[in-house]
């Protein structure tokens, strides 16, 4: 690494810090002299030289293992009392290399030699330690810290012999003497040399120590205590307390054996952080290598240049290929080939533009099969914005697409025939009434029904009356060109559409065609029988422009074809509008009237059970309408009339109101609080005051936020998706639930699911009545697995009996309604069975 060549980082050679100034004498000098030589200049060793090459040193400290009874000993040849060189280094070596064997050998001196072993100087403990700027500890350092105590004060008048002895054996540097008359002095090593040095005889080491006694004050920082051993080339100082008293003994030693000893617990303490911390990111590493392990979604990581780097298990579960087989590789190996070479340039361009990219790709697994995914690339950069990686999740997003083309299927197709439904003839016709238009052409719908359908139903069964179903609708089909739509309504109704008409002759003829192909006789089991049907035709634009009255009116023609003899087909005439819309009118005028005053209108309430606990949730609110004439009318019937005379905004209004005012009053009663959910059509969901009349209903009924809830029918939603979508948001956003009603009776697209915000499904009655047939059986599977891939909801309604319980037992339903439950109840028969 370039780094290690650096000058600041260049490593401290023992050759710097050396002491060049060399204080040798030979093997054969005398103990005495080699004292005498140090005593005089200071030197506490000196280094025994043969020719250019080290062999020993004698230090002061050896000085204490002199045999001092034996005048003798002092006479004796160095070789014979000195240490052997202990460690001899190069000039280059490293300071902290020096310093590390010191500790391990617990020696104090090193020679420094050359290439050829010549001794180039000496390096002590002392040495090291100066050098390696610790100015800033010792002005921090107390003297306290570091003084060896408690310290003994000993008794001048024993010998130095003694003393040396005892010194030896403590491992004492230094002690402190008493010399009669409260007059303390200091002896350590060096006097002992001294001795050694001048006198050859034992005597009380009263006489040897130094007098008066050094010290310093105890609270005093480690720097003065240098200072005072530098200035006055002192190796010991005793410390005194505030009274004077000796508290302690300060050897130079002592600084640097503190500083050691320091700066290992700061380095502990900085190694302990750095652990302290590896274990915390070790931590967070391991939870996220944890999460990603078990993430559902793949991951994949690549390189800058999109080479694979890492997969997660759900990557190999996915596509079938371990790190191994794909390490190295690029993404390029799950390819499909159903997206070209722009589709794949635009993705990196998009990622390289703004860091990421998201959408649906076909991908290949490992076994061939191909795969539809959601996939989210992501660009990791380092701190120079330079992309390193790139992240890729994605899940396998296939079923969902099968459900929805299932479900969309349901929506547009009737299940038993699959033939269009209603939904999709409205939207054909619509089509087609403005091709037509264009075109100046005319075109026919054909309203057909079965005649005496309902005996062969009921006297076969609903098998054989399925079986006959099948052959009719794929008779008629037989019978008409292929730009004709055939539709089933329900039940035994048909409707065929004629686009592009030539003459009306043709639409005679194609009724025709149809009666001739159903009334041969039909085969279901083991009996032949025959049926015939009614048809009624109503012309664009001869008899109307729109959707809804052209299949009104071709229905009209069919009841009269049915009332005039069956088996044969009509043509709507002006005529029959006669007791068409006087019908319209006076339901009309009679709402009007209701509206204004509210008379004859109720608010009943239909519980929702949690179907798994069996506890009530919630209650839909229906509106009741009884006419003094007219008698009990529909919902079904007059909430359309309501819809298209634009009284539907005020009767909705009043329902909102009931219900708010109703749930207050419960409340106020002290009965258990629930949410109400109440029907929006059309006009009352794309009213714009909508979100300020439900906050606004909350706030003066002093509600809890979401206690009043909504359902709409997909129908209400019909092409209009974005802002549908903010205003269900809207209401999310106050707490309320938005329920979609009537699930699976038609809509176009089904995709707008993801994008709508409800919290709810309602699976429509029809399917839940049909359960046990393997049809219904796969729509409510479809409807629900959908449900619960996108996180809502699912209410069965409908539900009547105790079968139907049991059948939805298998599918992820929440919430159950229905009359085996309870049927709609005015609020205090509701309140009374199920608010006690
Ligand atoms: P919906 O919202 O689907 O309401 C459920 C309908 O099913 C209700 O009919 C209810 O009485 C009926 N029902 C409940 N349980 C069962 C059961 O087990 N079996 C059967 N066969 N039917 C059951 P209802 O009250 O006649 O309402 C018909 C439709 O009128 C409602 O259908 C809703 O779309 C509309 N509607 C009712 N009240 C209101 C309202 O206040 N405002 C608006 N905009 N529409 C309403
Ligand atoms: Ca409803
Ligand atoms: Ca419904």
């Amino acid at each position: 690494m370039p780094q290690t060549t650096s000058p600041e980082t260049e490593p401290l050679r023992v050759s710097a810090i050396m002491q060049t100034g060399l204080l040798t004498c030979m093997p054969e000098t005398p103990v005495v002299e080699a004292a005498a030589r140090m005593t005089e200049r200071r030197f506490s060793a000196i280094l025994v030289l043969e020719g250019q090459c080290a062999v020993g040193i004698w230090t002061e400290r050896d000085s204490l293992r002199l045999a001092l009874e034996h005048p003798e000993e002092i006479e004796l040849p160095i070789h014979r009392v000195m240490t052997p060189v202990p460690l001899q280094v190069a000039e280059d070596c490293p300071v902290a290399e020096v310093s590390d064997a010191f500790k391990a050998h617990g020696i104090r001196h090193a020679v420094i030699v050359d290439g050829e072993g010549k001794v180039r100087g000496i390096v002590s403990q002392t040495d090291l330690a100066l050098k390696q700027g610790i100015e800033p500890y010792l002005r921090l350092r107390e003297v306290r810290r570091v003084m060896r105590s408690p310290v003994e004060i000993l008794d001048g008048q024993r010998t130095l012999q003694e003393i040396a002895g005892h010194m030896l054996e403590q491992r004492l540097d230094a002690v402190i003497v008493d010399c009669g008359q409260g007059e303390l002095g200091i002896l350590t090593e060096r006097d002992v040399l001294r001795y050694v040095a001048r006198h050859r005889r034992d005597l009380p080491v009263c006489e040897l120590a130094s007098r008066p006694l050094r010290s310093l004050p105890v609270e005093a920082r480690l720097i003065d205590a240098r200072h005072q051993f530098i200035d006055q080339r002192l190796r010991h100082l005793a410390v005194v307390d505030a009274a004077g008293e000796v508290v302690g003994l300060l050897g130079f030693r002592d600084i640097l054996d503190g500083v050691e000893g320091d700066y290992a617990v700061r380095l502990r303490e900085v190694l302990q952080e750095r652990d302290h911390a590896l274990e915390r990111s070790r931590l967070t590493l391991q939870l996220a290598e944890r999460v990603i392990d078990a993430s559902l979604q793949s991951i994949m990581i690549t390189d800058a240049r999109g080479r694979i780097d890492f997969i997660n298990p759900a990557f190999t579960h996915l596509t079938g290929y371990t790190l191994d087989e794909v390490s190295g590789r690029t993404p390029a190996l799950l390819s499909s080939g159903r997206h070209d070479a722009a589709f794949y340039a635009e993705m990196w361009h998009t990622l390289q533009e703004r860091g990421s990219w998201r959408g649906e790709i076909w991908n290949r697994r490992k076994s061939g099969q191909l795969y539809l995914e959601l996939l989210t690339i992501t660009a990791i950069y380092d701190e120079h914005g330079q992309a390193t990686h790139y992240a890729a999740l994605f899940s396998d997003i296939t079923h969902i697409r099968e459900n929805e083309e299932k479900v969309r299927r349901l929506a547009y197709y009737d299940p038993l025939t699959q033939l269009p439904n209603r939904r999709l003839l409205e939207d054909r016709l619509s089509l087609a009434i403005r091709h037509s238009h264009r075109q100046r052409k005319r075109l026919a719908v054909v309203f057909v029904d079965l005649d005496h359908f309902k005996q062969i139903n009921d006297s076969m069964g609903h098998a054989a009356g399925d079986a006959l179903l099948v052959e009719v609708a794929k008779r008629m089909q037989d019978a008409l060109r292929e730009d004709d739509t055939l539709a089933r309504l329900g039940g035994d109704e048909f409707i065929v559409l004629l686009p592009e008409l030539g003459e009306i002759e043709a639409a005679r003829q194609v009724a025709e065609r149809l009666i001739d192909s159903i009334s041969t006789s039909f085969r279901v089991g083991e009996h032949d029988f025959r049926i015939g049907c009614s048809l009624g035709i109503s012309l664009y634009p001869d008899d109307a422009d729109s959707v809804e009255l052209l299949i009104q009116y071709a229905d009209a023609a069919m009841y009269r074809a049915k009332q005039e003899g069956r088996n044969t087909y009509r043509f709507f005439h002006r005529q029959q509008l006669q007791w068409c819309e006087p019908a319209q009118l006076t339901l009309e005028s009679a709402l009007r009237d209701t509206a204004d005053s509210g008379e004859g209108l109720a608010v009943h309430y239909q519980p929702l059970i949690n179907r798994d606990s069996g506890e009530l949730e919630g209650a839909e609110a229906l509106l009741r309408w009884h006419h003094p004439v007219l008698g009990d009318i529909s919902p079904g019937q007059f909430i359309p009339v309501a819809e298209r005379s634009g009284l539907m905004i005020v009767l909705g209004d009043w329902v909102m109101e009931q219900a708010a005012r109703q749930l207050a009053a419960w409340r106020d009663e002290g009965r258990q609080a629930i949410r109400v959910a109440i029907n929006l059509s059309g006009r009352q969901f794309w009213d714009r005051a909508l979100i300020d009349k439900v906050r606004d209903c909350h706030r003066r009924y002093a509600l809890m936020p979401g206690q009043l809830g909504f359902e709409i029918t997909e129908s209400v939603l019909l092409d209009q998706q974005q802002p549908a979508a903010a205003i269900i948001q809207a209401l999310r956003d106050m707490g309320c639930r938005v329920a979609l009603d009537d699930f699976g009776t038609g809509y176009s697209s089904l995709g707008y699911l993801h994008e709508l915000p409800v919290s709810t499904i309602k699976i429509d009655q029809r399917f839940i009545q049909g359960l046990g047939n393997r049809r219904s059986n796969a729509i409510v599977a479809a409807v629900t697995g959908l449900a619960r891939e996108l996180d809502m909801r699912v209410v069965a309604e409908g539900v009547e009996t105790d079968q139907q319980l049991q059948a939805l037992a298998r599918y992820p339903i929440d919430l159950v309604q229905g009359f085996l439950f309870d049927t709609p109840l005015l609020a205090d028969a509701f309140a009374e069975r199920w608010l006690t």
